[in-house]
């Protein structure tokens, strides 16, 4: 398994009780991933958790089971499957250390996903960071970036970073989240989420922290780091409302705007990939098994595309399983009475994910938020109006405008700005981001890029 979140989590446990030998890879230093780290804090519930604490006790079972072996701190650098169907893993600590190889039968790829951020003036700013970022340093080493910050962006992961922030003595100026309509509903019908909706929204209220619904972070501003925010309200789809702009002093904003999953293992193996209609990012495609399109290797969890920690959980739990029919270890007879339930359940987890995907659905209008000198790409320095310009040359897909800009060809291989490229091109080819579906008028239809400033 590559993963000790949830997902890697679950599929370790269902494998190692169907008899397999487990090695469980994580890059973190102990288990859980992003929705369980180590250390986390959770308002209202006090402070630094052990991490044998910290694990819901389904998936803390994961310490007395024999047959799983954890290498924490450990990354996976690269894999590759054999014409005798062995997967090679090369592995090497975190911290340095010689890399060294793992040969598996079967492998559960569960490497979660990576934040998603639209690109906007003065976001390369020292200071603005994403959110996970900042609840990553303040659980890992209770370091904050700044003293008076907004956290904004779309989607449930503001309120739990807002509240650990408030929680750790941070003025949290507000928190701005994108789509007007209250998502309340969909909040609280976040999966995994929805008991402790009420314990971050408390810590909220007692700490006076406001959240605004159709607001964002459209620039920052700053010389050495970013000292001003300029907020503005939006309208249905996200365009800045005239006239609504306004600074705010901060020294630290931390935005997100959903997950985009880690795909680096997936095309190293050569799995196939789906795209889905709604989003800007692939995903490893799976059969209703949580098998990808090459034996032996299943994934599960964000890396699919999946919303919340319950689904990746339930899918984890599948995916083991699978893995183990697939090394014999379960006839198909009882692989089908084994999963009929967990199918039920992830069918039920599905539902509501795909709700609040829908209420924090991703809206064209951020595309007015940077100006022709914003940097889209940090690694190769690619400008905003650069892209404009390669788009009305003719470039129409994502290698026409790299091959022009360099756009996405740096060390993070568009990890970061690939989203907001394809969806700039969607957006500007009248397409649903992602899709050949042309968009309706409820996504915008053709939108008008505003290329220069
Ligand atoms: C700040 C924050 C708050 C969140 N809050 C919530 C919430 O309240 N409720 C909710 O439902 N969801 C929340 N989420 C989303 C949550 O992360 C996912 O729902 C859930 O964690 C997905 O589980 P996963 O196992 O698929 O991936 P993850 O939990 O992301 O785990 C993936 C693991 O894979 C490891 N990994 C990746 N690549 C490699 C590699 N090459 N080698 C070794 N290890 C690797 C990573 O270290 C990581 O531990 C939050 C996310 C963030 C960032």
């Amino acid at each position: 398994m590559v993963g000790a979140g949830p997902a890697g989590l679950a599929a370790a446990l269902a494998a190692g009780d169907l008899g397999c030998e487990v090695t469980l890879i994580d890059a973190g230093h102990g288990p859980g991933g992003q929705m369980y780290h180590p250390g986390m804090l959770f308002p209202g519930r006090g402070r630094a958790h052990r991490p044998a604490e910290h694990l819901p006790p389904g998936l803390a079972r994961i310490r007395q089971l024999r047959q799983v072996r954890h290498l924490a701190a450990t990354s996976v650098g690269r894999a590759v499957r054999d014409q005798d169907g062995v997967v090679t893993l090369w592995v090497g600590g975190t911290e340095g250390g010689a890399e060294t190889t793992v040969e598996v039968r079967a492998v559960v790829l569960a490497t979660g996903a990576a934040e998603l951020v639209w690109p906007f003036p003065g976001w390369d700013l020292p200071g603005v960071t994403t959110a996970g970022a900042a609840q990553a340093l303040l659980k890992s080493q209770r370091v904050t970036v700044g003293r008076r910050v907004l956290v904004a962006g779309s989607g449930p992961v503001l309120l739990p970073v807002a509240a650990s922030l408030a929680e750790a003595g941070v003025r949290v100026v507000a928190v701005l989240e994108a789509t007007p309509a209250p998502p309340a509903g969909g909040l609280a019908a976040y999966p995994g989420q929805r008991p402790e909706t009420g314990g971050y929204a408390a810590a909220l209220a007692r700490h006076g922290v406001p959240v605004r619904t159709g607001y964002a972070v459209v620039a920052c501003q700053g010389t050495e780091r970013v000292e001003r925010a300029v907020i503005a309200q939006l309208n249905q789809d996200w365009r800045p409302r005239p006239g609504s702009r306004r600074p705010e002093t901060v020294d630290a904003v931390h935005v997100s705007f959903g997950f985009s999953p880690a795909l680096e293992l997936p095309r190293a193996l050569g799995c196939a990939e789906v795209q889905p209609a709604s989003r800007p990012v692939p995903a490893v495609a799976c059969d209703a098994d949580l098998a990808t399109s090459v034996p032996g290797v299943f994934a599960a969890g964000a890396v699919t595309g999946a919303g919340g920690a319950d689904v990746a959980e339930l899918q984890g739990y599948l995916a083991g399983t699978s893995t183990a029919r697939y090394l014999s270890r379960l006839p198909p007879d009882a692989y089908t009475e084994r999963t009929r339930p967990l199918r039920a359940r992830l069918e039920n987890a599905r539902r509501l994910a795909a709700d609040l995907d829908e209420v924090c659905s991703l809206r064209p209008g951020w595309l007015e938020w940077p100006d022709s000198g914003t940097i889209i790409c940090r690694c190769e320095q690619t400008r905003w109006s650069e892209i404009g310009a390669a788009v009305e040359g003719g470039a129409r897909d994502v290698r026409a405008v790299q091959a022009v800009t360099r756009c996405g060809l740096g060390d993070c291989r568009a990890c970061v700005c690939g989203p907001a490229l394809q969806y700039a091109l969607s957006a500007a080819a009248g397409m649903v981001p992602g899709s050949a579906r042309p968009a309706s008028a409820g996504q915008g239809g053709r939108h008008p890029l505003r290329w220069t400033a």
